[in-house]
């Protein structure tokens, strides 16, 4: 099976680790052996987080470690002039528009603490589902009716397709923040579909997020999604055992280098029985 396009999908959040560069070293792999292109996207809705070192430290990290991509951003001042997510604001509130029109939209006033007292494991229970708080409210979030059941089928990279009913932790998930941006499955989803991606290779821990997508493309009749190879890869882990985190400052790839680390040297940390030795 040949493939036409993935993509690479860093967030300008923190610096990027050792556990970006092994998803974008796999994610050039496999492009490479199935003849794909690369799209670069970088995930930059969240404002706050976001910061000009951390975009910066994307280019240099790919730079530094020969990384290719055909498409997309060459460098940090034309990702903001052309490409940053806020520039595909209008494609992200359409289709918001579209669920609304399908009756598939609530508000929700929940607070993080209300939700872990109301559930189990931080589950929504649906509380504000049939509330009837006006989206136009200010300081509310717009959640997906989840009610549906729908039989989610995921195509695995070099596996059977199986089938999947939406998890529970994403039951009623989050489309716009309470800020009033899109959540990260919009803008993903809407991204993906928007650049022709057939093939996404992230980490295990987003395999829910992918079920969610799979959802809400089913519900919207983004058919050309439902088609989309995944490959949900392991996890590198610090030496305590918990996943690497940029907010964590675990390990990035400018500490390596900065410390005079050469390219192979830090590919070299990605065996996890070398990592964090
Ligand atoms: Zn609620």
């Amino acid at each position: 099976m040949a493939f036409k396009k993935t993509r690479y999908a860093p967030s300008p959040s923190g610096f990027l680790h050792l556990g970006n560069l092994y998803s974008m070293t796999l994610t050039a792999t496999i492009a490479k052996k199935e003849g794909a292109s690369i799209l670069l996207r970088i995930d930059d809705m969240d404002k706050v987080r976001a910061k000009k070192e951390y975009l910066q430290d994307i280019f240099e990290s790919l730079t530094f470690f020969e990384l290719p991509w055909q498409e997309g951003p060459r460098d940090a001042s034309e990702h903001e002039d052309r490409f940053s997510q806020t520039s595909r604001l209008y494609l992200y509130e359409n289709f918001l528009e579209e669920l609304i029109n399908k009756g598939l939209v609530f508000a929700c006033t929940c607070s993080r603490s209300e939700i872990e007292h109301a559930g189990t494991h931080a589950v929504y229970p649906g509380t504000c589902k049939n509330r009837n708080i006006s989206l136009r409210e200010k300081n509310v979030c717009w959640r997906l009716n989840t009610s549906e059941p729908i039989d989610i089928q995921l195509k695995e990279y070099g596996k059977k397709t199986e089938r999947f009913l939406l998890p529970e932790n994403m039951h009623h998930f989050i489309i716009r923040r309470k800020d009033g941006l899109p959540s990260y499955q919009v803008c993903s989803l809407i991204d993906d579909v928007h650049f022709g991606i057939d093939l996404i290779v992230r980490g295990k821990d987003l395999k829910d997020s992918s079920l969610a997508q799979l959802y809400m493309a089913q519900l919207s009749g983004l058919n050309d999604f439902l088609n989309t190879t995944f490959l949900h890869h392991p996890l590198l882990l610090n030496k305590e055992g918990h996943k690497l985190s940029k907010s964590a400052g675990d390990t990035s790839l400018q500490y390596y280098r900065n410390m005079g680390y050469n390219k192979e040297a830090i590919f070299a940390l990605l065996n996890p029985e070398g990592f964090g030795s």
